[in-house]
C-alpha cells in the first residue's frame, strides 16, 4: 500500500515554484498576492498566516489587509476595486468565511477573474469546464497533483467522487474528466452508494462526515483520496475515510493529516505564479 505523501509533494511543488519566481525576478517580474481577512476568526487567522509564510518561502510579495469585523460590504468592494486596478497586484484572495452581513457571492464576483487565485469566480469555473486556461480551484488541483506525482494513472480509470460542493466535488469531477477518467459524481441522493463507490479505481471522498467511508465502500486495490478534515474528541485529526479499516484494501491512500491538506496552499502559490501566463493567454 502506498501512502500518498502530501507534505513531501507540496514541498516539492513549492521548491519548484521558488525556482520559477527567481527566474521571473531575473526578468524584472515580481509577483504580489493581496490577502484580505475580515474580522479575526482564529481558524482564518491561522490560514492567512500560513499563506503569508508560503509567499515568503517562495519569494512572492504578500500584502495583508486585516479589516475590522464591522467592515461593510461597500468598503470591502471598494478595496477589491482598488486592488483590481493596481497593476502591481497579481492575485487577490479574500479569506472565507466572511461575516454574515457580507454577501460572499458578491465579493467573489467582484474580484477581477485575471486575479482570482482561489479559482472561485464564475469565469474561472467556466474556463475549467470548457478547458480554457484559467485559475483552478486549489484543493481539486492539488488532488490531481497528488495522483500524478504518486504515479497513479488517471486516463481510462473509473473515478467516483463522493460530494458535489462548488469548492471540491464539482471542480475535482471536471478535472478528472479533463484527465480522461470516466467520472461518476455521488451525493446525498445517490442510491446504493456502496455499490457506486465500489466501481471506483480512484475514489475521491469529499462528504464532510468523519470516517464515513469504510472498507465496504472500497474496491480491492483502489486508490483512495480523502479530502475531509475533522477534529475528533481526543483532539486528533481524521478524514472522511476510516483509514485503519480501509488501508489493507487499497493500493494507495492519502492520510489525514498530511495528504490533501498541505496541497491547497501549494496550489494557491502555483496559481499566483501562473497568473503571469494566464493573463498573457487571455490577452492574446
Ligand atoms: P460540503 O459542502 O458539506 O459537501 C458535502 C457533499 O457531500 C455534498 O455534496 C453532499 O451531498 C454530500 N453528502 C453528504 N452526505 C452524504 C451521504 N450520506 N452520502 C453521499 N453524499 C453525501 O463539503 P465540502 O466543502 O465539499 O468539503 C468536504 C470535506 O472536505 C470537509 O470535511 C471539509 O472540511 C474538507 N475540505 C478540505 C479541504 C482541504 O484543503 N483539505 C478543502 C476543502 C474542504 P448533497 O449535495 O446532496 O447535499
Amino acid at each position: 500500500m502506498l501512502l500518498i505523501d502530501g507534505k513531501k509533494i507540496s514541498t516539492d511543488i513549492k521548491d519548484e515554484l521558488k525556482v520559477r519566481v527567481e527566474e521571473l525576478k531575473s526578468k524584472g517580474i515580481e509577483i504580489t498576492l493581496a490577502v484580505i481577512q475580515v474580522g479575526n476568526d482564529p481558524a482564518s487567522s491561522v490560514y492567512v498566516g500560513n499563506k503569508k509564510k508560503a509567499c515568503a518561502y517562495i519569494g512572492i510579495n504578500s500584502l495583508a489587509y486585516e479589516l475590522e469585523e464591522s467592515t461593510t460590504q461597500e468598503e470591502l468592494l471598494e478595496l477589491i476595486a482598488k486592488l483590481n486596478a493596481d497593476s502591481k497586484v497579481n492575485g487577490i484572495l479574500v479569506q472565507l468565511p466572511l461575516p454574515s452581513h457580507i454577501n460572499e457571492k458578491s465579493i467573489i464576483n467582484a474580484i477581477d477573474p485575471m486575479k482570482d487565485v482561489d479559482g472561485f469566480h464564475p469565469v474561472s469555473v467556466g474556463n475549467l469546464s470548457i478547458g480554457q486556461p484559467g485559475f483552478l480551484s486549489c484543493t481539486p488541483a492539488g488532488i490531481v497533483q497528488l495522483l500524478k506525482r504518486s504515479g497513479v494513472e488517471i486516463a481510462g480509470k473509473e473515478c467516483v467522487v463522493i460530494g458535489r460542493s462548488n469548492i471540491v466535488g464539482k471542480p475535482i469531477s471536471l478535472l478528472m474528466l479533463r484527465e480522461n477518467a470516466t467520472v461518476t459524481i455521488a451525493h446525498s441522493k445517490t442510491k446504493d452508494l456502496k455499490e457506486v463507490a465500489k466501481r471506483a479505481d480512484i475514489l475521491i471522498v469529499a462528504v464532510g462526515k468523519p470516517m464515513f467511508i469504510n472498507s465496504e465502500y472500497v474496491k480491492e486495490g483502489a486508490v483512495v483520496i480523502d479530502v475531509g478534515i475533522h477534529r475528533k474528541e481526543d483532539g486528533k485529526l481524521c478524514g472522511d475515510v476510516d483509514f485503519e479499516d480501509v488501508k489493507e484494501h487499497v493500493s494507495a491512500i492519502t492520510p489525514v493529516p498530511g495528504g490533501v491538506g498541505p496541497m491547497t496552499i501549494a496550489m494557491l502559490m502555483k496559481n499566483c505564479v501562473d497568473s503571469i501566463e494566464i493573463a498573457e493567454a487571455n490577452n492574446a
